[in-house]
């Protein structure tokens, strides 16, 4: 994907995160924890223009959770409000071994799409992700075997070099579908300069969605449409709207990025839309 497709006015894919496992509602009390709050969030997500959203399930007192029956109740819930947005469930985790992390794969009907980091990480003081080649290739076959598209997380450069790994050891579906991730810790630097040398660096052909955490979610995006990519935002990213101002929903932050993108001439994809272009 490159400048070319923004001239081209190709759709472009908007993504919702919508809660994550990291902060709630002591940071932003609009932050979808239960089932039922997370199952209500993509209906008005899809009015606003987002075609994909991204799922992580919490436990009660609202830490992660990863069991299978937790995601069954989250992605049911979901489907009870909108039966058409194509649902990405998260395989992320700290500290949590393989098998904790396949559980997400293993709801019925399995989710659409689900996210595969690419390598190590550290967010925050407390935060550390091992994501060893081994467990990255082993969540893979699952993906594969299921029928679920990976999104491959790219939290930083030395992570594209693992998505490269990746297609050297394995068979993976065109078009190969990447996020490029921005913020603290081991990710990026949340620079525009990084975004367009993490651009020149992907493999022929991949698409990218974009990433950038806090402050960084609205420009980055904003030029993730300029640079032909998709663009991801939500709460699970960022818990503002505009400086000071916590954001009221999650439908709030992808109708701004909606309007942003259609201004700048590029529809947002339908759900429709969106499959086509991922190979759904
Ligand atoms: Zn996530």
């Amino acid at each position: 994907m490159a400048y070319e497709d923004y001239l081209e006015g190709e759709p472009v894919i908007v993504t919702a995160a919508l809660t994550g496992g990291v902060h709630g509602k002591e940071a932003n009390p609009n932050v979808p924890e239960t089932p039922e709050e997370i199952g209500r969030a993509p209906a008005a997500a899809e009015e606003a223009g987002a075609s994909v959203v991204h799922l992580h399930a919490r436990r009660d007192d609202g830490e992660r959770a990863f069991s299978t029956e937790r995601f069954q109740e989250v992605t049911d819930a979901v489907r009870a409000h909108a039966d058409d947005v194509i649902i990405q469930h998260s395989t992320g985790g700290t500290g949590a071994p393989l098998e904790v992390r396949r559980q997400p794969l293993r709801t019925d009907p399995a989710p659409e799409m689900a996210s595969l980091d690419m390598g190590p990480l550290n967010r925050y003081d407390h935060l550390t992700s091992e994501n060893p080649r081994a467990m990255v290739d082993d969540l893979h076959e699952e993906m594969r075997e299921r029928g679920i598209k990976p999104e491959l997380e790219v939290f930083n450069d030395g992570h594209l070099n693992e998505v490269h790994g990746l297609l050297e050891r394995r068979d993976l579906e065109e078009p190969v579908y990447a996020t490029l991730i921005f913020g603290g810790g081991t990710l990026s630097r949340p620079h525009p300069r990084n975004l367009l040398n993490a651009i020149d660096n992907l493999p022929e052909g991949a698409l990218f969605n974009t990433l950038g955490f806090g402050p960084h979610q609205l420009p980055l995006t904003t030029m993730g449409v300029v640079m032909g990519g998709h663009v991801r935002v939500g709460l699970e990213d960022n818990i503002y709207f505009r400086r000071g101002e916590p954001a009221e929903s999650n439908a709030q932050l992808v109708e701004r990025t909606a309007e942003i993108a259609e201004r700048l001439g590029r529809p947002v994809a339908t759900p429709a839309q969106a499959r086509e272009i991922l190979g759904l």
